[in-house]
């Protein structure tokens, strides 16, 4: 059995980009611990922050439960204010998380995407990348080994990204995509929010009329699926699968690797 451990920026990234990897993980018999990073309190057109952290948080339980996640934290952060915490917090909290679970497999954001616009999602994948990278140094952060917890090396990182280009490892989800998406359905805010903010700018663009628009409108989850069904089908189709979804594969320094293959 292996620990799987998520940083999520918000509460439905895990599902979006890793849905049907970690119920398929789950499903093996695999320990899969999610950590949400923020609250996700400004993903809405219709509720206060307050509320929408309460109904994500909720949402967000459901939605582990039907991965079968073993487990769901949330560290408690404001949604779009990672970038204005004190340099360095996250990746403390991160280091800490990967010492206290001692995971053998990490998936998180891969820092090499560039183009990521969500300055949650940056930060995340930024501080990830860090505390992947030193969590085994005893020196970083003593006080940890104070609180009982030791260093450790995690020997398998799947990094999510949306460039194929960053990808070379495809994982089968063609057995668990009806999960990824029952999961995803459990963030009913966000498929309502995700769709409506689409439909807001089609509204601006003169397609409000237009019967995909009208289609979208009348079923968010339909439309949400059919965009997701077609990405997992494109991932899964570079690998001979029907559905996919897509990583960067990493385990030991480039060194260690090649002697590995040698
Ligand atoms: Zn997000």
């Amino acid at each position: 059995m292996k620990t799987v451990l998520v940083f999520a920026p918000h509460p439905d990234d895990a599902e979006y980009y890793a849905g049907g990897t970690l119920a398929l993980m789950a499903q093996q018999g695999n320990r899969v611990v999610i950590v949400t990073v923020t609250s996700g309190d400004k993903g809405s057109y219709r509720h206060t922050s307050a509320e929408l952290a309460a109904l994500r948080r909720e949402e967000a339980k459901k939605a582990a439960e039907i991965l079968g996640a073993a487990e769901i934290l949330f560290l408690g952060h404001h949604d779009q204010e990672l970038d204005l915490l004190p340099s360095g917090t996250l990746r403390e909290q991160f280091t800490r998380l990967i010492r206290q679970y001692q995971p053998d497999v990490l998936v998180a954001e891969d820092v090499r995407f560039t183009e990521e616009p969500h300055p949650d999602h940056r930060a995340v994948a930024r501080a990830a990348a860090d505390a992947v990278s030193y969590a085994s140094l005893p020196l970083m952060y003593p006080e940890h080994a104070e609180a009982g917890l030791n260093p450790h090396f995690v020997t398998e990182k799947l990094f999510y990204s949306e460039s194929p280009a960053l990808t070379d490892k495809v994982i089968d989800i063609t057995a668990t995509f009806e999960r990824k998406m029952q999961a995803l359905a459990a963030h009913q805010s966000q498929v309502e929010f995700l769709v409506e903010d689409i439909l807001q700018q089609a509204e601006i663009a003169g397609l409000g009329s237009h019967e995909l628009v009208a289609a979208a409108r009348q079923d968010p989850l339909a439309a949400l699926t059919l965009v997701i069904h077609q990405q997992a089908a494109a991932a899964g189709s570079r690998a001979g699968y029907a559905l996919g979804e897509a990583f960067r594969y990493e385990r030991f320094h480039p060194i260690v690797e090649s002697l590995l293959i040698s």
